[in-house]
Formats: C-alpha cells, sequence, structure tokens
C-alpha cells in the first residue's frame, strides 16, 4: 500500500496521553506548548484565546494527575481540546463566526464544552468558523477566513474550518465541530485530518448556538480515527436540557476499535465480511484526483478483506434543493432571538423600535446569513409552505427511505467528502450559491441523520504543494463504532494518515 505519510500520527491523542501518564510532560507544559503554536500562527483558525483560563484548566488536570487512579478514570485527564466557536463558553468569547455576537460572553457552558471539562480536557480557546455554520468554506466568517495549512491561498472547508485548520497545523491535538451539511467531514477531509458526524442525537445541543435544529450535530475532529472514537465516547448523553437527545444504545465507541471486523480471525484480512456499498451516484462527476483516491482506497479496503458492491442512492441530487430550503427554514426561525434587545449587538442610530431592529439586524449579519434568513421566511409564509417546506420534508424522508434500503445490501457506505479538495479563496466569491453545489455528498446523510466520518486517502499532487483528500463513510443509525473500527483499521494499514 502506498506510503504517504504526513506525520500526523504524531502528537496524537493517544501519543499526549502516553506522555502524560509516564510523566514525560505536564498539562501545563502541553498547554503552553499549543498556546504557543497558537500564537505563532498566521492562519485565524482561533477567534478567542485566554491564555489564563487555559492555564488554569491545565493546572488543576496536572493535580489530579498526581494519581493514578485518575488516569484509568480519566483517560482526557489533561488533553488539549479546541471549541468550535459555535459552543457557548464562560470563560471564552462565543460568536459564532458573527458581528452579531462579538464580544459575547455566555453565563453558561455548552453541555459538550461541560462533559469535556468534566472529563479532564483543558479548552484551548475558540475555532473560527462560517457565521452561524453557514458555508463551506468559511469565508463567510465575520473575523475573517480561515487559510488551508497545506496551503495559505487555499480555504480551510466550512464551516468548522478553524477546527481543521487547528487540528491539521498541530495548533490543538483536537477539536470539537459541528455538521448540518457536511460540516466536520469537509473541513476535515480540505484539511487532512480525521472528523466524525455521530447520528443525530447523540450528544447534546444544548448550548450550541442553533443553525437549522433538525440537522445540528455536534462531533469530533482530531488526526486519527482513535482519537475521535475516545473523545465521541465522553461527548455522546442524553441531556434533559435537548429534547432531540437520545440514549445513545451502542455507546462503546473503543470497544471493538482493535478487533477484526465482526470478530473473525484472520489478521491478514481483519475486514473479512464487511460489505461496503458504493453507491452510483458518489461517482462520475468528480475531480480525477479524488477518484483515483477513492479508487484506492477500496483497493486497500478490499486487500484487508472487504468486499464491495454497487448500491443507488437515487435522489443523491434532490438532496441539495431539500437542504438548502430545511436549513433556511430553520435558521430564519432561530436567527429571529438576535433582535438586538437582550443581547447581541444593536445598532447605534435609530428613530423606533422597529427601526433599530431592522439596523441592528442589516448590521449584524453578513451577506449569506441575510440570504438564507430571506429564503427562510419565504419557504414558510402562508401559501409557499407546502410548496417548498413540506415538499422538501417529504423528500428528506425519501432520502432517508434510499438509505435504508442500501444498508440491506450493506454494512457501511463510501464515497468521496467533497468533489474536488479545497478550492482558492475567492473561487465562489462572485457566485456564492455554486458553493452549494460542492456540498453534494455530504448533504444526504444529515437529512437522514446518520452517523458519517471523513478519513484522509490520498492527495492531489499541484506543481509544488498537495492538498488532502478525504473518504467517507456512512453507516446505519447508531453504528458508529462500525465507522471507527474500519476506519481505525484502514489507517493502521496506510499510511493516509
Ligand atoms: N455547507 C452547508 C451550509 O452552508 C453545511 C454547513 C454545516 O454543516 N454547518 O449550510
Amino acid at each position: 500500500m502506498q506510503n504517504h505519510t504526513n506525520n500526523n500520527a504524531n502528537n496524537s491523542v493517544l501519543e499526549l496521553q502516553t506522555q502524560l501518564r509516564q510523566k514525560k510532560i505536564s498539562a501545563v507544559e502541553l498547554a503552553q506548548y499549543y498556546l504557543d503554536n497558537i500564537s505563532r500562527s498566521n492562519l485565524n483558525a482561533f477567534i478567542d484565546v485566554n491564555a489564563e483560563a487555559t492555564l488554569n484548566q491545565a493546572k488543576q488536570a496536572d493535580i489530579l494527575l498526581q494519581n493514578m487512579d485518575n488516569h484509568q478514570k480519566m483517560p482526557l485527564l489533561g488533553i488539549p481540546i479546541a471549541h468550535k466557536d459555535v459552543f457557548v463558553t464562560k470563560e471564552w468569547k462565543s460568536t459564532a463566526g458573527s458581528k452579531m455576537l462579538e464580544n459575547y460572553y455566555s453565563p453558561f457552558n455548552a453541555c459538550v464544552v461541560e462533559k469535556l471539562a468534566n472529563s479532564g480536557m483543558v479548552c484551548l480557546g475558540k475555532t473560527n468558523m462560517d457565521e452561524f455554520a453557514m458555508g463551506s468554506s468559511n469565508e463567510n466568517s465575520a473575523y475573517g477566513a480561515v487559510s488551508n495549512p497545506w496551503n495559505n491561498d487555499y480555504v480551510s472547508g466550512g464551516s468548522s474550518g478553524g477546527s481543521a485548520a487547528a487540528v491539521a497545523a498541530n495548533l490543538a491535538p483536537a477539536a470539537t465541530g459541528t455538521d448540518t451539511g457536511g460540516s466536520i467531514r469537509q473541513p476535515a477531509s480540505f484539511c487532512g485530518i480525521s472528523g466524525i458526524k455521530p447520528t443525530y442525537g447523540s450528544v447534546s445541543r444544548y448550548g450550541m448556538i442553533a443553525y437549522a435544529s433538525s440537522l445540528d450535530q455536534a462531533g469530533v475532529m482530531a488526526k486519527t480515527a482513535y482519537d475521535c472514537a475516545l473523545i465521541l465516547q465522553a461527548m455522546v448523553t442524553k441531556d434533559a436540557n435537548d429534547s432531540t437527545s437520545i440514549q445513545h444504545p451502542k455507546p462503546e465507541f473503543l470497544a471493538k476499535l482493535n478487533s477484526n471486523w465482526q470478530d473473525g480471525n484472520d489478521n491478514q484480512q481483519p475486514l473479512k465480511g464487511l460489505k461496503i456499498g458504493l453507491p452510483k451516484e458518489f461517482i462520475g462527476d468528480i475531480d480525477s484526483d479524488v477518484q483515483n483516491s477513492i479508487n484506492q482506497s477500496i483497493q486497500d479496503l478490499t486487500k484487508l478483506g472487504a468486499s464491495v458492491i454497487d448500491i443507488s442512492l437515487p435522489r443523491t441530487k434532490l438532496s441539495i434543493p431539500a437542504y438548502y430550503v430545511i436549513a433556511a427554514a430553520q435558521a430564519s426561525s432561530n436567527l429571529s432571538r438576535f433582535d438586538g434587545v437582550r443581547y447581541g449587538f444593536r445598532a447605534e442610530n435609530y428613530s423606533s423600535l422597529s427601526d433599530m431592529y431592522k439596523k441592528s439586524r442589516s448590521l449584524g449579519f453578513g451577506e449569506e446569513v441575510k440570504k438564507r434568513i430571506m429564503v427562510g421566511a419565504y419557504v414558510l409564509s402562508q401559501g409557499y409552505y407546502d410548496a417548498y417546506y413540506l415538499k422538501a420534508q417529504k423528500i428528506r424522508r425519501l432520502i432517508a427511505m434510499d438509505f435504508l434500503e442500501a444498508f440491506k445490501q450493506c454494512d457501511i457506505i463510501l464515497g468521496p467528502v467533497a468533489p474536488t479538495p479545497a478550492w482558492q479563496k475567492g473561487t465562489y466569491s462572485k457566485n456564492p450559491a455554486h458553493m452549494y453545489l460542492a456540498d453534494i455528498f455530504t448533504l444526504s446523510a444529515s437529512l437522514a441523520g446518520l452517523p458519517c466520518m471523513s478519513v484522509p486517502c490520498g492527495f492531489k499532487v499541484q506543481n509544488n504543494f498537495k492538498l488532502p483528500i478525504g473518504l467517507q463513510l456512512i453507516a446505519p443509525h447508531f453504528a458508529e463504532s462500525d465507522i471507527l473500527q474500519i476506519a481505525n483499521v484502514y489507517q493502521k494499514n496506510t499510511d493516509w494518515l
């Protein structure tokens, strides 16, 4: 198998965990190392850092690390993590990439932030993102675009672009992200790291600034599938503060990570018996290097014992209009709370209450967000609701049923994450809506609420630089542990980390 190692396994969470256990490094030293990397970086991956708060958390971790029992009980103790700025935090600003929430401090921490802090992780700060998570390139952030660590003229992907760039450039060993229609998987693939979006409902949305509530789901981005499993394990929960959160029926993501598929005993073929479905709609109109990398990964997985069958997800194309109607509709409703009254940006000069609303919203939101609010209000309005929103919801149901049909024939679905690797900044500035088409391979799994992951599988080699390519794995509801197991076998047997 090809060898294209780019040393991503260095400074993995697993490796840092060993160094902390062996006392080769303290949590404070580790936090300081990343804070230094962040301050030297020119990627614009972070919106806020607060070194004092980070080091305080690290000091607490060091105290707990003195007791060896805690190493077993708290496997993430002392490991740093960056949080996407969509998760509210008390000690760091929470802007969601918007001017609307410039300098906003939340009175409480998001459930995800709280759970990871309780598991001993040290927060490094808040990562840049497309405004309110709307975008695929991080160019919609009010705080500027994030540069791709592989070539600074290229986009990091979005909306969790800051998190992806931070992990890829060693500014953090891991980061949280959110994925409404691809925002974990696509930036992970553009930056050459691993990222998983779990089944909708697995992780609480409490304290996650809402974009499209029926699709928004938190997940994790890290160098390896192993690291993702370790951290996701600490994130899943049923939370009384999120009525759509559920008790995950199979939350043991680490248990079978290192075993063969269905406990087979052929170590040359650890994936023997695995049936991979390749949707015919996921091949064809894509960059040739992306296609070649996917073909190569299929060969690699076949050598590892898996068999590949052709399947069809016939409504794939409809995922774009269905998603952009549903997401805009829910965004228009969620974002109505930003009225300049209780919190957030308020325009300075206004003549009446309605003038204050108008000016605050006109100046506080960016162009893409305003566009989606208007589209959303339109598709929900009387007379158009049935034609657009209801229709989109019906298509969503059909898309979900396509997956149920497909999973009768295979255990996992494989395909590209995006039709191309990262593009140059500004590519879509004249035609922002054309960027929506680049979401074609990520939207349908989101609409169906399925767990899905991106893992690095190759590069597009240009004259004097290369751009990473991601492989997407999609599993039935609650089968995160299958995705992570397959991704881990793939990463152990190839060098695409
Ligand atoms: N690119 C998609 C959008 O703009 C998905 C974003 C996301 O998953 N948050 O809505």
